[in-house]
């Protein structure tokens, strides 16, 4: 195993014992369980990695496939990877990768904590908007991710986010802040990083709308049943 991917699944695991600490779990998960889920995930990064479903696999650099903890009680979903993404193949590194750190740490988490990823999972050349057919063909391995975390609340971040996962043309200006429910997951969209760089008037809007997304994992009626088991 290559030291990287060695340090990504210790930072995974360092990730969601510390979340569970602080929801007041004093036991841990078998290590057999926590290495099944990201086996699971590895399992979707290499398919996305030989993945030739859209023409994006033409003029892709790198596979930017979703990172963080597998047991993240938040998603936090972007639209496509830009620029940076493309050539780190690591989601949201660049300016807007970099405000989204500074968001989650306001919100009291470390970026190790939650599960970070794109409804496209190559570049669209030009940093243009996805097409849907793109969207489409792309939204099966969003779908096993989501599966497989099974997070508290998810984070659509922008248009295409919102767009993916409620199938509804409501413009975001009007939607954000707006739960919703995606396969029985509550959504909360709201502004996309690059958005709010580009019109930080909207900063105060976003904020409102990401406190609900910290008040639904607070709640205590949200609590799963735990399936966590003594060792
Ligand atoms: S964007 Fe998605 S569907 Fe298109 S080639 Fe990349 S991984 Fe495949």
């Amino acid at each position: 195993m290559a030291e990287q991917d060695l340090v990504k699944i210790l930072e995974s695991i360092a990730g969601y014992l510390e979340i569970e600490k602080r929801s007041g779990v004093n036991c841990f998960m078998r290590g057999k369980n926590v290495q099944k889920r990201i086996d699971l995930l590895k399992k979707i990064a290499e398919d996305v990695n030989k993945c030739k479903k859209c023409s994006l696999y033409e003029t892709r650099k790198k596979v930017v496939f979703g990172e963080g903890n597998p047991y993240a009680k938040i998603i936090f979903l972007g639209e496509a990877p830009g620029e940076e993404e493309d050539r780190e193949g690591k989601p949201f590194v660049g300016k807007a990768g970099k405000l989204l750190t500074q968001i989650i740490q306001a919100l009291g988490l470390r970026r190790g904590e939650v599960y970070i990823t794109n409804v496209l999972k190559c570049h669209p050349p030009d940093n243009r908007s996805p097409y849907s057919e793109e969207i489409n063909a792309c939204f099966d391995y969003l779908k096993r991710e989501i599966e497989i975390i099974n997070p508290r609340v998810i984070c659509a971040l922008g248009k295409f986010a919102n767009l993916a996962l409620s199938r509804k043309e409501i413009p975001l200006i009007q939607q954000h802040g707006r739960e919703y429910l995606y396969e029985g997951i509550k959504v909360i969209p709201t502004f996309h990083p690059a958005y709010l760089l580009r019109n930080p008037q909207e900063k105060k809007s976003a904020w409102q709308d990401l406190k609900k997304v910290i008040e639904i994992v607070k709640r205590k009626s949200d609590l799963k049943s735990t399936t966590l088991i003594g060792v």
